[in-house]
């Protein structure tokens, strides 16, 4: 399980939710308008940004605080149109402590491709965030899209939006934001992969192996923590449209004929 964080005092944490609003334009993880973050300052309220704020240009007097039902308490300005999917995070996972929702364009370009990132295919990503699903297209903004993104938040901390963007749930900040970072990372690679003749997966016993030892030694959703020690840990349910890891995928994603698990661990 993970400690309980000690929240730092808000102008703390105005500052650190500028300065990776800024990382996030600097990045290249949204552009213009984009994106939104959040992050609690108690147990009832949380400092999000506002609506209709550059992230690249946003300074402290750009966030608003709200409570969990959304109402303003401080601050100018209207709340961020996407608070409700954070919001509905912070509810369904009282672990949580910041939620960062950014567009990066390589791991969009695969949703829109039609393509998984939910495969276990670098040892770290699987150790240390597991799979990345991605949820079905929902309208931006809608209760819809949030009551989806709280259910998938019960087993991931990082989240792909189809057609739309990632949300990263993590115990901080930094946190959320370098799960933001590994994802669109993981989306380059694997595109990399690809373009030089296909992505393969880990062994499925490796996968396990790796997801345990994850799970259990910097934790993760506490749903996901209590199945470390099941078959497969976390990972069946999470691969989703992926046919399971160290089998070639369905999805467009398929390894090259001649694909064996035997032949990757020789690799
Ligand atoms: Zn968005």
């Amino acid at each position: 399980m993970r400690a309980m964080t000690r929240r730092a005092p808000e102008t703390r944490l105005r500052q650190q939710l500028v300065q990776f609003g800024h990382l996030c334009y600097e990045r290249r993880l949204l552009v213009g308008l984009d994106g939104n973050l959040s992050v609690r300052l108690t147990d009832a309220l949380v400092l999000a940004t506002r609506a209709g704020v550059h992230k690249g240009l946003m300074t402290a007097d750009d966030l608003v605080v709200v409570d969990l039902a959304g109402h303003r308490v401080r601050g100018q300005g209207q709340p961020t149109s996407e608070l409700a999917m954070h919001l509905a995070c912070y509810r369904e996972r009282p672990d949580v402590e910041a939620v960062v929702h950014a567009h990066p364009p390589t791991a969009v370009a695969f949703t829109i491709a039609g393509l998984t990132l939910a495969r276990c295919v670098l040892p770290e990503v699987v150790l240390t965030l597991g799979t990345v699903p991605t949820l079905p297209y929902s309208t931006t903004g809608t209760a819809d899209l949030a009551e989806q993104v709280a259910a998938a938040a019960r087993r991931h901390d990082a989240l792909l939006l189809d057609r739309h963007g990632a949300v990263c749930l993590g115990t901080s900040l930094e946190d959320a934001f370098c799960k933001l970072e590994t994802l669109e990372h993981l989306a380059m690679i694997m595109k990399a992969a690809r373009d030089l003749g296909g992505v393969q997966d880990l062994p499925a016993d490796e996968s396990e192996r790796l997801r345990r030892m994850g799970l259990l030694r910097y934790g993760g959703p506490p749903a996901a923590v209590a199945l470390a020690h099941a078959p497969m840990a976390d990972l069946p349910e999470a691969c989703g449209a992926c046919s399971g890891c160290g089998r070639p995928s369905a999805d467009g994603l398929a390894a090259p004929a001649g694909f064996s698990v035997a032949r990757l661990t020789r690799a």
